[in-house]
């Protein structure tokens, strides 16, 4: 469609190498999202970025409003970041004993993620311990909380992801969203039935699980804002309210802030609730941002529980790359930047982005509802709003191969999936804004003319 769709072409660089991993590597992949298998096409192989700007291999320069599917909050290659990379790299890349960097790391953490100061402060993590993925956070506060309680049975929320353990993918977001999945093949009945998935922003369906199941309901895992069936912000007080029924039943919450953490504010989704409305949730999970770019991820909670792993603990868990001194050092750095002018910055961009997004598909005669989490949105093709997963899924889907495509071949790098949140950057400046909002008439064109596909 474009001037810039040489990407697409066959005779392409990226052409090439889509056919290369394809070759070797399962769909080209290591993560079925970036297969572009809902929108089709090519996917763009990436050779560098540079703050608000991916560039593919053949040299062109997309807006990216992907951001590593989060990590970017600074936008991409911050020079302090690297430059501190480097300088960490120079001392050595993994040592397999501890470092002063994750003390470091815990400590500032441990700080952002509270309301208020002082002794009036609610300080809901005394400890962290860091892993290399948001699935092995999530996997750990599981077995920490099923430790803890002695009970075998999670809650978890349809169209809520928490990475790609078994017994997490049951109705999840995210790649089984966007395949359309129930779960997945390979994960044994009796592990998947350890998870009731109920529907999300529900808690009469809370209250029915704990009915059911006495005594027998170790946690309830939440994202803490929905955020990976596009967004599915909880209604207010749900939060709180499914930390008073946990802890009135003796089960403990996991407020997965993967995605939210240090990206919506300072001290995340609880951040922003908790200074109105003051609730503590057992134990935290982080990704994404906390890593910089790089993998990183932790969970954290009170002393008391943290300290049931091992060593002090009966609750294994390990990791030979866990805390890796890169990783730690770009974390470091990312939360030192991450201050409230970012933050304030992401906001702006954000509002600006969705709002054009809004008036594109308004001015074109398309139904859809942008769906917002603080920073992050999404857009669903339907007209009424989206309070859970059922409702995410009953929309026009069809109608975003073309908008992304549109978007694509103007040079603006969306999410490759309609369950997918956009993320922007700090680094997104009047340059690369305007460049989306001028691609983006057209491209809402293009998706109220799409048609369903049939058979
Ligand atoms: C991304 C994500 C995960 C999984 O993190 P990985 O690092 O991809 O394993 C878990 N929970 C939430 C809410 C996420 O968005």
């Amino acid at each position: 469609m474009g001037a810039v769709s040489e990407s697409g072409d066959r005779g392409s660089a990226n052409a090439r190498a889509v056919a290369r991993a394809r070759a070797v590597l399962p769909g080209g992949v290591d993560s079925p999202v970036r297969a572009f298998g809902s929108v089709g096409g090519l996917p763009r192989t990436i050779a560098s970025a540079r703050g608000a700007y991916v560039t593919d291999v053949d040299g062109i320069a997309y807006v990216d409003l992907v951001g590593s599917w989060g990590p970017a909050l600074l936008g991409h290659a911050h020079p302090e970041v690297v430059d501190a990379v480097r300088t960490a790299a120079s001392r050595g890349l993994s040592f397999g004993a501890p470092t002063e960097g994750e003390a470091e790391l815990a400590e500032l953490v441990i700080d952002r993620v509270r309301v208020g100061s002082g002794g009036g402060a609610l300080r809901p993590l005394e400890k962290m311990r860091f892993v290399s993925t948001g699935t092995e956070a999530t996997m750990t506060a599981i077995r920490l909380a099923r430790g803890a309680t002695g009970r075998d049975l999670l809650i978890k929320f349809a169209g809520h992801y928490h990475g790609h353990s078994d017994g997490l993918l049951a109705e999840s977001g995210s790649g089984v969203a966007t395949l359309g999945l129930p779960g997945s093949v390979g994960v044994p009945e009796p592990i998947a039935g350890l998870t009731l998935v109920l529907p999300y922003n529900d808690l009469d369906a809370v209250r029915a699980a704990f009915a059911a199941h006495p005594g027998r309901i170790a946690g309830i895992i939440t994202e803490a804002a929905g955020a990976n069936a596009g967004i599915l912000a909880p209604g207010p007080g749900f939060n709180r309210a499914l930390v008073e029924l946990a802890h009135a039943e003796g089960a403990l919450v996991i407020l997965d802030e993967v995605l939210t953490g240090f990206r919506v504010g300072p001290a995340g989704w609880w951040g922003l609730e908790a200074a109105a409305d003051p609730y503590t949730p057992d134990l935290f999970t982080f990704g994404k941002v906390i890593g910089g770019g790089m993998p990183l991820a932790g969970l954290g909670g009170r002393a008391e529980l943290m300290d049931l792993l091992a060593p002090l603990g009966p609750v294994y868990q390990a990791g030979t790359l866990s805390g890796n001194p890169l990783a730690v050092t770009a974390g470091i750095a990312t939360l030192r930047l991450a201050d409230a002018d970012v933050y304030a910055q992401v906001d702006a961009n954000a509002t600006r982005v969705s709002a054009a997004v809004d008036a594109a598909l308004t001015a074109a005669g398309v139904p859809h509802v942008v769906s917002h989490a603080g920073s992050l949105f999404s857009t669903a093709f339907r007209a009424d709003p989206v309070r859970d997963y059922a409702d995410a899924r009953a929309q026009d889907a069809f109608r975003y191969p073309p908008f992304f495509h549109a978007l694509l071949d103007a040079g603006i790098a969306p999410p490759p999936s309609v369950f997918e949140a956009w993320f922007l950057s700090a680094a997104h400046d009047d340059a690369a804004l305007s460049r989306v909002e001028e691609a983006l008439p057209a491209a809402a064109e293009a998706a109220a003319h799409a048609r369903p596909r049939t058979a």
